[in-house]
């Protein structure tokens, strides 16, 4: 059988198997499509049918988290956990409280949380999990009870050499922190089973600005190996959550002018570059809409979602050389990404997961943008929560120098590595290509190492 006849096997296959899961066919089908050139040269993960194993998650768990709110009545969600790889280490991977959460997102982040781990170069297996609970308009009572009863069946699956979730989109320190009070309270023990902890009880510094600044450093090695810089451009960033606000600080220190952010309900540009400070207090302090930024700012428009032109996020309206999504799956389409180019922008560099459809990235490659894909340039987070775990095993504190010094490294190999990947292929450039082939190749390996498991 040729080789697209097994990848295209294997996508049937998924697809009967899993009616639904739209997300996670998507992020498969990018992966072993872009496989390709490897599966050519290598006849070895046919014969072990790596395919057809890899796409399966290793264990995955669904559960009912049921939890009194303020009112006295009984609400119920739906909590999950998928263990998807761990042939070169324990799982790790953050938890997602969002309504729109279901088994295909979950799965979808898992599949490739395990590539992004391995891009890191540190023994990490992939996983990930979450919940549909909103923790929008609940009170500090209702997400502790939430995060207490979540962790209720949670604690029986994971473990410090087991499975480490960390956060993800509504879960910051403060979820971590009630879900870490429960862990111990149920096990009676003081250990590193979540990342993201804070500062007084185990939390590594420089966890919290990891994925935001990691981003831009992918970004700025990805610039400089074509001779330029982030240093004096104009960037459009959406989300306003941990990884655009950090994303947005980094982007200053290296000189650039971050002029837009979002949020669920709107958007804001301020040509004079987004306020940091107001920022952070708006969205990480009070925890308010952006709308609030505008009447701090008088120059600064806010533009409501309802505004938006039709099939297009108005973040990427705004002209700029780089762009960087940092709030969910897909918000960056056909539509976006032409409007972009044609206003001059030529960098693309993925802060959220799957931020870009798949039409949108083709239109990338074939413009020969610079285009930092998802599992290569935010994978700083979690290695940093690595970090995190590493500390922890050796009761150490480093200094944040000590870890954004390690982080930068971090994110100069995974650069490095895609981009020489990417050449052994001759496919110089096309870093999708490249972050695909070599985290799928050690995690592949380690597979046939370890036998028909
Ligand atoms: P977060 O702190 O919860 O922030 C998410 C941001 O995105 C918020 O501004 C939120 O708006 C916005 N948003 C969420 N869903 C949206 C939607 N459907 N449409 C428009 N805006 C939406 O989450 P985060 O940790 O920054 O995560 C952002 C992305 O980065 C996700 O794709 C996540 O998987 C990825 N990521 C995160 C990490 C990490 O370490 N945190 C690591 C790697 C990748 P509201 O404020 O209105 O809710």
């Amino acid at each position: 059988m040729s080789v697209k006849s097994s990848i295209d096997k294997v996508l049937r296959s998924t697809i009967q198997s899993t009616p639904g899961q739209t997300e996670f066919y998507q992020a498969v089908e990018e992966v072993l499509n872009s496989l390709e050139p490897l599966l050519q040269a290598e006849p070895k993960y046919d014969y072990y049918n790596i395919l057809e194993r890899i796409v399966i998650p290793e264990r995955q768990i669904l559960f009912r988290v049921v939890w009194m709110d303020d009112q006295g009545k009984i609400q119920t969600n739906i909590g999950y956990r998928v263990q998807f790889n761990s042939a070169i280490g324990p799982y790790k991977g953050g938890l997602r409280f969002h309504p729109n959460v279901n088994l295909g997102i979950i799965k979808f982040l898992g599949f490739e949380q395990s590539f992004k781990n391995s891009l890191t170069g540190l023994a990490i297996g992939g996983a990930k999990g979450g919940s549909n609970f909103d923790p929008k308009g609940k009170s500090e009572g209702e997400i502790m009870r939430f995060c207490q009863s979540f962790m209720i069946e949670l604690s029986k699956h994971i473990g410090e050499t087991k499975d480490v979730p960390a956060g993800d989109i509504g879960v910051g320190g403060r979820e971590i922190g009630y879900m870490f009070g429960e862990y111990k309270r149920l096990s009676a023990r003081f250990e590193g089973v979540l990342t993201g902890k804070g500062l007084n009880w185990g939390g590594s510094l420089a966890r919290t600005e990891a994925t935001g600044y990691g981003s831009v450093y992918f970004a700025e090695n990805m610039l400089n190996k074509a001779g330029d810089s982030l240093k004096g451009k104009v960037c459009t960033v959406s989300g306003s959550g941990n990884v655009a606000i950090y994303t947005i600080q980094k982007l200053y220190d290296m000189g650039a002018k971050p002029v837009t952010c979002s949020d669920s309900k709107g958007m804001i540009y301020d040509p004079d570059g987004i306020h940091f400070e107001t920022l952070k207090t708006i969205k990480e302090i009070k925890r308010q809409d952006l709308s609030e930024y505008a009447k701090m700012h008088p120059k600064a428009t806010y533009t409501p979602v309802q505004d938006y032109k039709k099939e297009t996020n108005a973040v990427w309206s705004v002209p700029c050389f780089a762009a960087f999504p940092s709030a969910t799956q897909n918000e960056l389409n056909l539509n976006d990404i032409k409007a972009l180019y044609s206003n001059g922008c030529r960098v693309v560099n993925e802060g959220a997961n799957m931020p870009s459809t798949p039409e949108a990235i083709d239109f990338m490659l074939e413009k020969k943008m610079f285009y930092g894909p998802a599992k290569a340039a935010n994978a700083g987070g979690v290695a940093t929560s690595q970090l995190e775990m590493s500390q922890n095993a050796s009761m150490q504190k480093w200094t944040f120098a000590q870890v954004d010094e390690k982080l930068q490294g971090i994110m100069k190999n995974i650069f490095d590595l895609s981009y020489k990947t990417s050449q052994e292929f001759g496919y110089e450039g096309n870093l999708m290509l490249g972050a695909n082939i070599a985290g799928f190749r050690k995690v592949a390996d380690s597979m046939i190492d370890q036998g028909a498991v």
